[in-house]
């Protein structure tokens, strides 16, 4: 592996500095006194190379479902370098070639919506939300309707309001207090049924209901649910349940606000995870895929209703939405954007994540039929999971040590995968998968090829 530029040839001096230095997310630093951190050190559609020089097949797109389109895509880095020279940036009222055009194209994919608000990430394109939400009680519902629904196990980022909008509670255990008005929901996984009875996605949206009953209709904003819950454990809704959903927030006049964050820009094998389901969405805020990670960019998206909700008070100085995100008049990520787009249309790649998706899903049933630890297998799109539990009666979850060696197995035969809710006990064990949207076919089978011998050697 050769380097270049202004990095060092000493991978060991990276190393040095990593571990001097880096303090990383999501993990405890121990580990690191012993071991090497893991450098990735070069991409190639789905594959990356380590410090080290070993290949590995990435099966979570970048490790959280980011990388859509794979790695080393000359023409996006190209598409960014041309307008970087040209045009690097500049805030607030002015517009931007590459900002207009994106939204046109991305609108264009999103019948009913129309204006599209710009940042950095997924967690602020959230809180674009709330506070849209907030400001609307304020301006229009005389202080009422300033509440937001959240789902159980959903997850909607990280900054401390978004924390309150969470539904893995562990992740904001330590950070309270949280912000106010935000109000939790129950989840629908059937696999790990609240209620019996027949048509469980009734039921599950029916408890939506409830909890608006309880608090009063008038005291709440917006929903904010993701289409297929991603970190909390791969949950796809059940049959009705959208419907359902939709129905109840219309009665109560209750905005609907999908985070396709993960789910977004072909995942799911729909452009947006919520067009499986035929919602009318009030706001979709993304991230992730939208530019597979060449450039920061989220997006929130709403409609033209709303938009109009902030320009009834031009003369008012308090009448537009009081919002700015540095980064998020910057052109570097919409022209990424607009190159990822072309890549995914282009390429066919939401045909192929279907079609993939649905080997992934069949191979991981056969996994099912041969080992007992797999209790449940889900998905849609290239975005599945499978739930392993000790025992598929009680439903008693794996030891997460377990579900950590199966991982970890599978990293040693050069695959790359994921584990869900490890940081979150009192969630279940799931293994991730989120591949490439360019995935083939024997990409996937050797996915789950090294998930069956993983598995055979750490439950036997
Ligand atoms: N929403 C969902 C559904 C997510 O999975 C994530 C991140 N994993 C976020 C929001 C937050 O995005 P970001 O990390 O870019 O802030």
């Amino acid at each position: 592996m050769a380097m270049d530029g202004n990095q060092p040839n000493d991978i060991s001096a990276v190393v040095a500095a990593d571990r001097a230095h880096v303090w990383h997310h999501m993990i405890q630093h121990k580990p690191f006194e012993t071991i090497d951190p893991r450098v990735i050190v070069e991409g190639k559609g789905m594959r990356v190379w380590d410090a080290r020089g070993k290949e590995h097949l990435d099966a979570v797109s970048g490790g959280v479902w980011t990388v859509n389109v794979g790695y080393g895509r000359v023409s996006i880095a190209d598409a960014v370098r041309d307008q970087l020279v040209k045009m690097c940036y500049f805030a607030g009222s002015a517009g931007s070639i590459p900002g207009a055009i994106f939204a046109q194209r991305l609108i264009e994919k999103m019948p009913g919506l129309s204006r599209v608000y710009y940042a950095n990430s997924g967690s602020e394109a959230n809180e674009k939300v709330f506070k849209m939400v907030r400001q609307i009680a304020h301006r229009h519902h005389g202080g009422k309707k300033w509440k937001i629904l959240y789902r159980e196990r959903d997850y909607h980022g990280t900054t401390i309001t978004a924390l309150s909008a969470g539904g893995q509670q562990q992740r904001a255990a330590q950070y309270g207090p949280l912000t106010p008005g935000f109000v939790e929901v129950p989840h629908c996984l059937e696999y790990r049924r609240q209620w019996d009875g027949p048509d469980y996605g009734i039921r599950a949206a029916d408890a939506i209901e409830d909890v608006i009953l309880r608090e009063g209709p008038d005291t709440i904003g917006a929903i904010c649910l993701e289409p297929v819950t991603a970190g909390g454990g791969v949950i796809v809704p059940p049959h009705g349940y959208w419907d359902r959903v939709q129905d109840i927030c219309r009665k109560y006049n209750i905005l609907i606000h999908i985070d396709e964050v993960v789910c977004g820009m072909g995942r799911t094998g729909e452009w947006f995870g919520y067009q499986h389901y035929g919602i009318k969405p009030d706001f979709v805020t993304m991230a992730k895929g939208v530019a597979s990670g060449y450039a920061a960019i989220a997006c929130t998206v709403t409609t033209e209703a709303v938009f109009d909700m902030f320009k009834d008070d031009a003369d008012d100085p308090l009448g537009h939405f009081r919002d700015i995100s540095t980064f998020g008049g910057c052109t570097a990520g919409p022209a990424a954007a607009l190159e990822n787009m072309r890549i995914i249309e282009d390429e066919g790649l939401i045909a192929n994540t279907t079609a993939m998706g649905a080997r992934l899903m069949a191979n991981l049933a056969a996994l099912q039929d041969k080992h007992a630890v797999i209790g449940d297998v889900r998905g849609k799109g290239l975005f599945c999971g499978a739930e392993l539990v000790a025992d598929r009666v009680t439903k008693e979850p794996a030891a997460e040590k377990q579900v950590a060696a199966v991982v970890a197995d599978c990293m040693a035969q050069g695959v790359i995968i994921g584990m869900m809710n490890r940081s979150v006990p009192g969630l279940n064990c799931a293994l991730c998968l989120a591949p490439a949207l360019i995935a083939t076919p024997d990409d996937i089978d050797q996915i789950t090829g090294a998930i069956d011998g993983a598995l055979g050697r750490v439950f036997g």
